[in-house]
């Protein structure tokens, strides 16, 4: 059987996986090459793995979805301010939602010292 490249069955290959894949990637700050050295995977289920990198020149970081899904290899990566322990911690996080706004909304307009309060 020949073993090549190729993707997984899925994809429409003969299941091979590759033990490595080899990216380059650059700091979309500075426009250093990352050390992969300093690559941390934070979560890694079903298909889908979240990774976080600092760049060693400029000390900013990003964080990294990568999934495999029907449609292939997905990729969505973002500049971040948070740490590694921060980026786990917000995504148990639920998202704001409009009712939420609006009674903070309401509660700003109805107390004076409203930062005070809840400080
Ligand atoms: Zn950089």
């Amino acid at each position: 059987m020949k073993t090549s490249n190729n993707f997984p069955n899925k994809f429409g290959g003969n299941g091979f996986k590759p033990e490595r894949i080899k990216i380059d990637a650059k700091c979309p700050v500075c426009g250093s090459m990352y050390d992969f050295g300093h690559l941390e995977v934070l979560q890694e289920e079903e298909g889908a793995t979240l990774m976080f990198i600092k760049c060693t020149v400029c000390q900013s970081a990003a964080m990294s979805l990568i999934a495999f899904g029907t449609f292939g290899l997905k990729v969505a990566s973002a500049v971040t301010d948070l740490e590694q322990d921060e980026v786990l911690m917000f995504q148990e996080y639920k998202p704001i939602n409009s009712e939420e706004v609006l009674s903070l909304h309401e509660d700003l307009e109805s107390t004076d010292n409203f930062l005070k309060e809840i400080i």
